[in-house]
């Protein structure tokens, strides 16, 4: 079995700063990603909050300068898969990836968020079939036809300013009487005449077999429910952590996000999570960052005081 100091899942902002600051300290580690570097940014078309970025930039284009980053550092094993298992026993970890089985003395758990499904009959069944959870990727497969897009945040309010240059028009769909979305976001959305926001709505059904044909939307506060005939939605209902199947003993919050202290510590000695996958309010690219930083300087000192 191949063993590493330590082991970072995940190479999204927090798994890449995590694995850069490992490198630098020297370690021999390993990174698994099952997809591919950058994590949401690859989701994400401009990110403009930055810091050093006045200009905004491009999700991939930061994806890709994070990735090259990593490429000088020939003490990083980079491993194109996922961890499908993850045992703690006592100071040993032991991890599964493509049927291996690897060992680390720290592992930082850097794996992020899903989205969240509406819950509805159907919508598995119709995921890649009219129904998405990325603008960026599936938009134009909707150039000049009308779409939907469900949820109240930012995520849903930034897809939606994207959406709108692309389709016809765009259905936004909230369950709440306000939208949370920040101030800015919602007034640039105002302005758009292609934008109809249906706030107090719930989508009760989703139709079609092969592909997606409409909706049913429940006015909540009437009381009536309508069709609306379309073949594209695009759901931005929250999150979930995306974790691959973590030590049983490990502590989580009520919604699942591994609880951290503030050097990332989790309850299991020399394992530590950063980024979105960690119970916190404020889940954006630079406190990712901030956290990868943080977990692979707290998985050094727990290695110093290991190996003395
Ligand atoms: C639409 C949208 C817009 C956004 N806009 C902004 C913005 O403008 N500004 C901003 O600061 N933030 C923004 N964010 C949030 C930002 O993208 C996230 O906070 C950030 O990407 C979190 O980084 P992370 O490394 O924790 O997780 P992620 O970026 O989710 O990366 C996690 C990585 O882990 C991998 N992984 C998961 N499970 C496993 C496994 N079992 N094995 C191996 N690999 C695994 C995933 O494939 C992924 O690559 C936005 C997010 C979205 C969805």
């Amino acid at each position: 079995m191949k063993h590493y100091d330590a082991l970072v899942i995940g190479a999204g902002p927090a798994g890449v700063a995590a694995a850069l600051y490992l490198a630098r300290f020297g370690m021999r580690l390993a990174m698994a990603e099952k997809l591919a570097p950058g994590g949401l940014l690859l989701q994400t078309f401009e990110i403009e909050n930055y810091p050093g970025f006045p200009q905004g930039v491009k999700g991939y284009e930061l994806a890709d300068s994070l990735a090259a980053h990593l490429e000088p550092y020939d003490n990083i094993t980079r491993i194109h898969d996922e961890i499908t298992e993850f045992i703690v026993e006592g100071d040993s970890k032991r991890l599964l990836a493509g049927g291996e089985w690897i060992s680390a003395s720290a592992v930082i758990i850097a794996s992020g968020v899903q989205y969240r499904k509406l819950g509805l009959p159907n919508e598995e069944k119709l995921l890649g079939r009219g129904i998405s959870h990325c603008a960026l990727c599936d938009g134009n497969f909707f150039k000049d036809q009308p779409v939907a897009v469900v949820g109240g945040g930012n995520s849903a309010v930034e897809e939606t300013l994207h959406l709108a240059k692309i389709v016809s028009h765009v259905h936004l769909i909230h369950r709440r009487d306000e939208f949370r979305a920040a101030p800015l976001y919602l007034s640039r959305l105002k302005a758009l005449p292609n934008v109809s926001l249906r706030s107090s709505t719930v989508i009760t059904s989703l139709h079609g077999e092969q592909q997606l044909e409409g909706l049913t939307l429940k006015d909540l506060h009437k009381g009536t429910e309508e069709f609306l005939s379309l073949n594209g939605l695009f759901i931005f209902v929250g999150f979930e952590p995306a974790a691959p199947v973590l030590p049983p003993d490990l502590k989580r919050d009520r919604g699942g996000f591994i609880e951290t202290d503030t050097e990332m510590r989790t309850n299991l000695p020399g394992v530590f999570a950063a980024g979105d996958i960690r119970s916190k309010l404020c889940r954006q690219v630079v406190t990712a960052v901030g956290d990868g930083a943080t977990a692979a300087n707290s998985a050094y000192t727990y290695l110093e005081q290991q190996h003395g």
